[in-house]
């Protein structure tokens, strides 16, 4: 089994061509937009201000590994472990137990899975 635990193996993973492919995949599964800030009713839309297409725009998103890559590599291209979340809900994601003391953490995260 494929096994993503260092650096190397994670950056050979998010450079795949599978990943790239997969990755608009699940964005086009969950409309580009965040499921965490729907979750949470905060897809609003503001009508007044931006379009739709120019509010998407705005908004980085990236795809995320509900169980964690490193953890659960047989779940690495697993349409049912895969999300679209932004990059706020991200950071929170992968940094919910620290208090930004260790950024470092958080944007290597943010990063690798944007690629
Ligand atoms: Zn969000
Ligand atoms: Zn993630």
């Amino acid at each position: 089994m494929a096994e993503y635990k260092t650096k190397e193996q994670k950056a050979k993973f998010y450079n795949s061509s599978q990943w790239k492919k997969l990755r608009e995949d699940i964005k086009k599964r969950d409309s580009y937009e965040c499921q965490e800030c729907k979750r949470q009713g905060r897809v609003a839309i503001d009508k007044n201000e931006y379009s739709e297409k120019a509010k998407r725009k705005k908004i980085a998103l990236v795809v995320h590994h509900i169980k964690e890559l490193e953890q659960y590599p047989e779940l690495a291209t697993d349409k049912d472990n895969l999300e679209t979340v932004c990059v706020n809900c991200h950071n929170k994601e992968h940094g919910r137990y620290l208090h930004g003391f260790n950024n470092k953490k958080v944007n290597k995260w943010a990063h690798d899975e944007r690629w």
